[in-house]
């Protein structure tokens, strides 16, 4: 179908943070499918997992429970923090995730029926779907599919307007916690809080999306863990099975109270093969203590980045495994060619932003070689700059 760009490189295998092309030629991979490769390719206890799975259930349709899913419902709960009053609903993705949540939201109509409104943020990305695209703060990906699913007001990331639209009509308020589509770009200081305070106060829903910065890949399994709060809802996908697909949403409290039997479901969601994959996956993160590695692999590359002292790059953003390069110039497609062509996979989320999203895996003998190929392509990028 005509609605991607088609790719020009065809690849064929892959082992930990490298893949190879159908020419035999590698390449480090720094995007992990876009945050969702955690253990990256070819990881034996993915592949594991998934061939003992294969050999015992694969699917059996939502009127029958598998051990794998509880299994990894139990889990999410622990490790959302959501615990005992928490509950977990499948499905296949992000925007599946989203969808539910989205469906969540519009339960949360108030005593008197009054909310129907929905916040969510300027330039926050929650998928294509319509629900989810009703969602997501930009303009440009809604404009030919117009019109939107009603009810989504979108505000700026400050405080001041999320106190100037917050009221008791709104059921939901929707938040990315970093803009992962939007360049990585974190929220202001304080932020966070200020929603978990307003919502509370208005008894709307808090519901996080981390599809992309969940699963360990900020340094916390949940980038809100690093905030002293606990949200309503979150959403969880990309990196959850590694590329294995699924997506979650986590309910906290109250929330768990809303969906009641009947009202939401899909055919794969929650299938003993996929959540079986979860599972050896976040144990697999948690065995090697890939959270916390992170925090110091994420450092690592924040001080090569920034020690490479290019004049293009004006500011490193993200957390953990999750980074955006700020360039000075619209240069980015350029220095991601560059760097494909030097055998290095990042990517270029819009003309001025790089994202760095590797596997949880990766070694610091991968980060300083990532580091290397990106000075080369940044110098190539600033000296046809400077001859042009
Ligand atoms: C990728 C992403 C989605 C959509 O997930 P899909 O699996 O592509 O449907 C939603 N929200 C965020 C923050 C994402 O990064």
């Amino acid at each position: 179908m005509r609605s991607l760009t088609p790719p020009k490189i065809m690849l064929e295998r892959g082992e930990g943070c490298r893949v190879w092309d159908v020419d035999g030629n590698e390449y480090l991979d720094f995007l992990a499918g876009i945050a969702v490769n955690s253990l990256g390719h070819a990881h034996p206890a993915l592949v594991a997992a998934i061939a003992d799975q294969a050999a015992k259930l694969v699917h059996v349709s939502n009127y029958f429970a598998t051990p794998p899913q509880l299994e990894l419902a139990e889990r999410l709960k622990r490790i959302t923090g959501a615990g005992d009053a928490g509950r977990v609903y499948f499905g296949n993705s992000g925007a599946e995730a989203n969808e539910a949540a989205f469906k969540l939201a519009r339960l949360n109509r108030g005593a008197d029926g009054k909310k129907t409104r929905i916040l969510a943020l300027k330039q926050g990305f929650h998928g294509r779907t319509m629900g989810a695209l009703a969602l997501t703060g930009k303009p440009a990906l809604q404009e030919d599919f117009l019109p939107m699913v009603p009810g989504v007001e979108h505000i700026d990331s400050t405080v001041d307007a999320l106190e100037a639209a917050i009221d008791d009509t709104v059921a939901a308020l929707f938040i990315e916690p970093i803009k992962g589509e939007a360049g990585v770009v974190d929220l202001p200081e304080g932020f966070l809080l200020a929603a978990r305070r307003l919502t509370e106060e208005h008894g709307a829903l808090l519901v996080l999306d981390e599809i992309q910065t969940g699963v360990g890949r900020t340094g916390n399994w949940f980038a809100f863990q690093g905030h002293g709060f606990v949200p309503d809802a979150v959403t969880v996908a990309k990196g959850i099975a590694g590329g294995f697909p699924i997506g979650a949403l986590v309910t906290f409290g109250w929330a768990s109270d809303l969906f009641s039997a009947g009202q939401h479901g899909s055919t794969f969601g929650g299938n003993p093969l996929g959540t079986r994959v979860a599972n050896a996956v976040l144990e697999e993160i948690e065995r090697a203590d890939l959270v916390r590695g992170a925090i110091a692999k994420g450092e690592r590359i924040r001080s090569t980045v920034t020690a490479l002292g290019s004049p293009l790059v004006e500011e490193v953003r993200g957390s953990g495994l999750l980074i955006g390069i700020g360039l000075t110039r619209p240069v980015a497609a350029a220095v991601n060619a560059a760097a494909l062509e030097r055998g290095l996979i990042i990517n270029a989320p819009n003309e001025s932003s790089l994202r760095i999203a590797p596997p949880l895996i990766v070694s610091d003998a991968e980060i300083d070689a990532f580091a290397a190929i990106l000075g080369q392509s940044l110098a190539a990028v600033a000296a046809q700059e400077t001859a042009a």
